[in-house]
């Protein structure tokens, strides 16, 4: 029986996750939740998996859940609340694995408080390393803590390679829908609409990462990710368009053979293979219906139409502070375009204006970090106003 804790329970990788643990609860147990402020989900997951301690992201929904959930002691149920508050959770003694799922730079904190304590974290939240990942990797080393990918394609990757020597790895390929827009010109995208970029043609996800899908910046933070969990530089790491989505990423080896990782688009895999992980659970997702595929097709990124991935590039090159000036600033302006205040072409030019206003530090310490964070966020806001 594994303990397991969720970092963001009530978002879409929380659902996926407490799906997979309900159909195998001989061997999932969960014992922490946190999540922000779905306060009716929260309490349905309360009841039907009774976890010791469940933490929110604010004090009002902490009053709230309290005032909702009748002799919390009686239950033998510890409600908690801020970045601590779910921190605790993160650091559970009898946690055998965290999930990390909570969307953005929120997840940072308590996911290194997981990293400090040693955990087995099964990792959605790329932010963590996209903002901190030398910082992280090393923690990871120093406490003796293992980051599993949940995120698909590094999932895929992390199948991929298994047994075999990094010096057999000539590169990765990352394979990316291309979301709803792709095909797309520039011109085309001028006046697209919040709703239209929320519909994506395969992945059920949160809203901030289907419009990241659309902007292929998502893919830029995979680049990211993957170059920090697999210690492989950007150059050997592609990204590929591939918009059916069956093969979730692909190794190539030096011997000009390549192994690939395919299923149906369905988180629940990703998330059920770091749950099991050295093993594999029965029955995860539907099978693949090999004569329904008409055809699996290929294609570069285009980058003239779709810069965030090239800027996600330049930032991991760049270094530093510059990816976690990359990742907030995204946050504040798909915020913005979500809330009809900016158009979906004005994404990329408004982290490009930041980013190339950023005085860059060394981003060897979580407080400049942090620091950076605030500032693009402060930045960003700015240059939407004055656009
Ligand atoms: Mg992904």
């Amino acid at each position: 029986m594994k303990n397991i804790v969720i970092l963001g329970s009530t978002g879409s990788i929380g659902k996926s996750a407490l799906d997979v643990i309900s159909k195998f609860p001989d061997r999932f147990k969960i014992v922490g939740l946190a999540a922000g402020r779905n306060i009716p989900l929260l309490i349905k997951q309360i009841e039907q998996f009774r976890p010791r301690i469940v933490a929110v992201s604010d004090e009002d929904t902490y009053k709230n859940l309290k005032s909702q959930t009748p002799n919390p002691k009686s239950q033998n149920i510890e409600i908690l609340f801020s970045t601590d508050g779910i921190s605790s959770v993160a650091t559970m003694p009898d946690a055998d694995i965290v999930i990390s799922s909570i969307v953005g730079s929120a997840g940072l904190l308590p996911t290194i408080a997981a990293i400090k304590a040693g955990k087995v974290i099964a990792l959605a939240n790329k932010e963590t390393l996209v903002m901190a990942g030398d910082l992280v990797m090393s923690s990871v080393k120093q406490y003796g803590a293992t980051l599993l990918p949940v995120d698909s394609e590094h999932s895929a990757i992390f199948q991929c390679i298994r047994g075999y020597e990094k010096c057999s790895i000539k590169k990765i390929i990352l394979t990316a829908s291309g979301g709803p827009f792709v095909g797309k010109t520039i011109e085309e995208l001028e006046n697209v609409s919040p709703e239209s970029a929320l519909k994506h043609p395969n992945w059920s996800m949160g809203r901030k990462i289907t419009i990241d899908s659309a902007t292929l910046m998502n893919k830029g933070l995979e680049v990211i990710e993957a170059h920090y969990l697999f210690g492989l530089p950007p150059e050997k790491i592609d990204v590929l368009i591939h918009p059916q989505s069956i093969i979730h990423s692909v190794v190539e080896f030096i011997d000009g053979s390549y192994i690939a990782q395919l299923s149906q688009p369905d988180m629940k895999g990703p998330i059920a293979y770091a749950l099991s992980y050295p093993e594999r659970l029965l029955n995860v997702i539907e099978p693949i219906d090999w004569e329904s595929l008409s055809g699996l097709t290929f294609k570069k990124p285009d980058h003239r139409t779709f810069p965030c991935l090239s800027l996600a590039y330049s930032a991991q090159k760049t270094g530093g502070t510059m990816p976690a000036v990359l990742n907030a600033s995204n946050e504040i302006a798909v915020a913005a375009f979500l809330d009809g205040i900016i158009g979906f072409n004005s994404i990329p030019v408004i982290i490009k204006k930041v980013m190339d206003s950023h005085k860059l530090q060394p981003a060897d310490n979580i407080d400049v970090i942090l620091e950076a964070d605030k500032w693009a966020r402060e930045k960003t806001k700015e240059f939407i106003v004055h656009r």
